[in-house]
């Protein structure tokens, strides 16, 4: 454990930027969630996504308070989620916030779900609970379509975006 860790155990105020350096040491893939409103698609970059349950197939994102995302999902409301591959990263740079210029990203759609064309995996989800969590809230959802493929993740690790080395 170096200095940072020994500082915060002995501090009961945490502090933000150590917060983030510390979670950000755990290497995640890349998303981006997806939902439709009003005929209009919106999507945004997440990490914080997870698998729950297999029985029912549950998913879980945490999505930021402030996002206009989080204005859009609601129980009953459906996301997608598209695992992004490694020839991806400008799309999760653009979904999340970083707009490249000239970018008209694809979309296929499932179960009524905009989902990021060519993605490695995508998921949709039926949201079935709403959980307030801080500043974010944790959007769980029943899996109602799964699909992959084969290729290579992009990864995200200590704020940096990366490749595996070999799979
Ligand atoms: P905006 O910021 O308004 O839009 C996001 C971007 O997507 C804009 O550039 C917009 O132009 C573009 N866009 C949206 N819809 C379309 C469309 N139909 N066609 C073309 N472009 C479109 N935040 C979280 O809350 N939870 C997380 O788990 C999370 N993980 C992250 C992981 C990484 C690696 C990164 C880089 C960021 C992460 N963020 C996360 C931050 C989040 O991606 C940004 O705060 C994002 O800007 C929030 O999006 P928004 O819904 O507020 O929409």
């Amino acid at each position: 454990m170096n200095n940072h860790a020994a500082a915060v155990l002995a501090d009961p105020a945490i502090d933000p930027r150590l917060f983030r350096a510390t979670m950000g040491c755990f290497a995640t893939g890349v998303t981006v969630i997806t939902t439709a409103h009003d005929e209009l698609v919106h999507g945004m970059t997440a990490n914080a996504f997870l698998s729950v349950s297999l029985d029912p197939p549950l998913v879980l994102v945490s999505i930021g308070r402030a996002a206009k995302m989080h204005s859009l999902l609601a129980p009953g409301r459906r996301y997608g989620v598209s695992k992004l591959s490694e020839e991806q990263e400008h799309l999760s740079r653009h979904f999340s916030g970083k707009p490249v210029a000239g970018l008209q990203p694809h979309f296929v759609w499932h179960a009524g779900t905009p989902l990021i064309a060519d993605a490695l995996a995508h998921v949709v989800a039926r949201i079935i609970d709403a959980h307030p969590a801080g500043d974010h809230t944790l959007f769980i959802g029943q899996v109602e379509y799964l699909a992959y493929r084969d290729g290579r993740p992009l990864l995200f690790y200590r704020g940096q975006y990366g490749k595996l080395a070999a799979v």
